[in-house]
Parts: C-alpha cells; structure tokens; sequence
C-alpha cells in the first residue's frame, strides 16, 4: 500500500482518487474551495439552484458510458429532455441531431460528492507547493503541510499544476501546452416564464454562447432561473471586469438575442479563469522516474467525459506502475 496525494477534487481527481483507492492505496485528496465538484458545481439560493459552470455531459466512450449507466441506476444522473435550439440573429434553429446529453440530480455537484463519499479530502486546502524529501514528497499549504507521499497528481488546470510541478522541469514543460479559456456565467431569476419555445440555446452573438433554463432539467426546483454563458473572447476581453458590471450586460445580451423584454428580480455573475479548455488529447501525464503526473479536462477533450477518463486513465497507470 503506497500513500498518494491527489491535488483538486473535481471530477478528474475524484475518479483518480477513488480507483486507487479501490486498489488499496492510501489516497488523500486536497481541495481548496469548500466542497467537491470544481467545475461542476451547483450555487444554491433561497429560490433554487443554479448549475453555473458545466451544464450537462455527453457519454461516448464505453468505460464512460458504463460509469454514467451506474450513475443512471443510483439516480445521480438523468437524460436532459429539453428543447435546445440554435438562437441565431433571432432566428430559433432546431438542433437536427441532438445528441444524448445528461445531467447530474439534484444539482452538478451530485456526481463529484458520491464519488468523494469515504474518501480522506482536507477541504479549503489549497496546495502551494510540492517538493521533493528525503522520505518522499511533501505538499505544502498556508498553514502547514505533509510529506511521505510516495506518489503525487495534480488534477487541477495546467495553468495551476505547473507552478506545482517546479522540481520536474520536463513534466512542468509538458503541463505548459495545456490551457483553458475563461468564462463568466449570470445566474438570472425572473418572476415570470419567459415567452420562449426553447430551454436552452447555442447562441450566436457578440457576448453570449450559451444560455439555459435551470429548472428544465429533471429533479430541479421550479422557476425561472437562467444560466448565461457569455462566449470566450468577450469573457477574455472582460475578464477584470466586476460581476455587478458583468451581469447586466449578459442579461441585456440575452434579451437581444432572444427577443424578449423582462426585468431579472435577482442575478450574480460568476468569473470562471479556467472555463473551457480545446484538450490536448493526450489522456493523462505520467513521470514514473519522479512518481508525479497530472490529469484533468484540459489533458484529454476538454469536458467532463474527458476529465472522468483522464482522472482513471492516470490511475491505471500508476497502479501499474506502483
Ligand atoms: C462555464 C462552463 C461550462 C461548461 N460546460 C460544459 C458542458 O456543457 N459539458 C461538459 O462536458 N463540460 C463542460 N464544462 C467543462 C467541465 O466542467 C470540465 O471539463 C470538468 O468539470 C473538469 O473537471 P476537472 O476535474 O478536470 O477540473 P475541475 O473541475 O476544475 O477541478 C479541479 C479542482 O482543483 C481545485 N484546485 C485548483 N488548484 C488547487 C490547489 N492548488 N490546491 C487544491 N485544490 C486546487 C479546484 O478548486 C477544483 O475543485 C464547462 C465548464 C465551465 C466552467
């Protein structure tokens, strides 16, 4: 049995952390917010929840899919059943060939907390550096630290992990070609439904990409909660900016695109510095020599089918590596 720290508890290091600990490992997971989930993540307010970063997920790979079958039985997830269309200069497009989406239940998070459920995660933890000891590695945070790992993962964005990876140069070099664009995502209630045929849209438009009707998915409290995604290069150009200052005009964008005239009763906006990363198809990063690798979204597709796998993948190699 070897001791191993996992860095990040979203969806990558949970999957990680779990499957070596199902091998019999000692595994402890850092997490610097609050709860699990990352990306996936559900901000509950006194009139419902709002899923502000990944909305739903796509299941094409087989070991993928054989997860989210699982999920299916437990009723940690469900199909996405709503109409979704393409908003395009006020035009409402049909997608032609909708693919199966799913969406975790009751909120985002449901998935990354089943899969955290026993395991040992120091919350608000956020690691600043991983150095290398005399009886193995040692991770350090604000107020202390714990060496003798014999095994590290970094299962946080590139941009995060290589300032970690500062003693394995040649890792830390690999970790630089990965990245992600940001994105800041309003939450918006409205008193009112609003006079739309459709619960969420690819939207094309100046500031907006995505928006989606909160409570059109299964297993959500009623009413009109909006998610509003605005698109990479206006969330880049705006990226300083204040979320008072944000919010209105990704409501004002909204309304321009989807032709409607309504006042929000109640919105926040959300900076996301890491959002969406294109993936570097590359499953995962192992440096057995030093016994430290990374995995995340941003190594393989850039999504949650992407994150799940790279976070088991990287397992997989290190349990045979071990
Ligand atoms: C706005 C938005 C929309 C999206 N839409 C979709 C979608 O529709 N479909 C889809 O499949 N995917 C979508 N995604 C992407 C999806 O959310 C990610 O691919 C996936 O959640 C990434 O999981 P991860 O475990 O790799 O990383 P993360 O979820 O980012 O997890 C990393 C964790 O590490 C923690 N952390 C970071 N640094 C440290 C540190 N130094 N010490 C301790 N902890 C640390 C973070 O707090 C975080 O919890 C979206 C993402 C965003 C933001």
């Amino acid at each position: 049995m070897l001791r191993i720290a996992v860095v990040g508890a979203g969806i990558a290091g949970l999957a990680c952390a779990r499957s070596l600990r199902n091998a019999g490992h000692a595994v402890r997971v850092f997490e610097k917010s609050r709860g699990a989930g990352g990306r996936m993540s559900t901000r509950r307010t006194d009139h419902g929840s709002y899923d502000h970063g990944a909305q739903y997920f796509t299941a094409r790979d087989p070991l993928f899919r054989a997860a989210v079958d699982q999920w299916l039985a437990q009723g940690l997830v469900a199909p996405y059943a709503g109409r979704i269309v393409r908003l395009e200069q006020g035009e409402v497009i049909p997608l032609s060939h909708p693919e199966q989406r799913y969406v975790a239940t009751p909120g985002m998070t449901a998935v990354c907390r089943a899969l955290s459920a026993d395991l040992e995660i120091d919350f608000e933890c956020q690691i600043t550096a991983v150095t290398p000891g005399e009886s193995g590695w040692r991770l350090s945070w604000e107020e202390g630290g714990d060496s003798g790992f014999d095994a590290v993962v970094l299962a946080i964005p590139a941009a995060q992990a290589s300032p970690l990876c500062v003693a394995v140069p040649d890792l830390a070099v690999q970790l630089r070609q990965g990245g992600h664009e940001p994105c800041w995502a309003a939450m918006v209630r409205y008193e009112a439904p609003l006079p739309l045929e459709f619960d969420a849209a690819f939207v094309e438009s100046d500031v907006i990409g995505w928006v989606m009707r909160d409570a059109s998915r299964p297993g959500r409290v009623p009413g009109e909660r909006w998610v509003l995604h605005a698109n990479a290069e206006w969330s880049k150009a705006h990226l300083e900016n204040s979320a008072e200052t944000v919010a209105p005009l990704l409501m004002d964008a909204f309304c321009a695109a989807a032709g409607f005239d309504a006042e929000a009763v109640e919105f926040r906006a959300h900076r996301w510095r890491f959002a969406l990363s294109r993936g570097l198809n590359a499953g995962s990063f192992w440096h057995a020599g030093r016994r430290i690798g990374a995995c995340g979204d941003w190594c393989a597709d850039g999504r949650i089918e992407g994150a799940y796998l790279s976070g088991t993948g990287l397992a997989a190699k290190l349990r045979s590596a071990l």
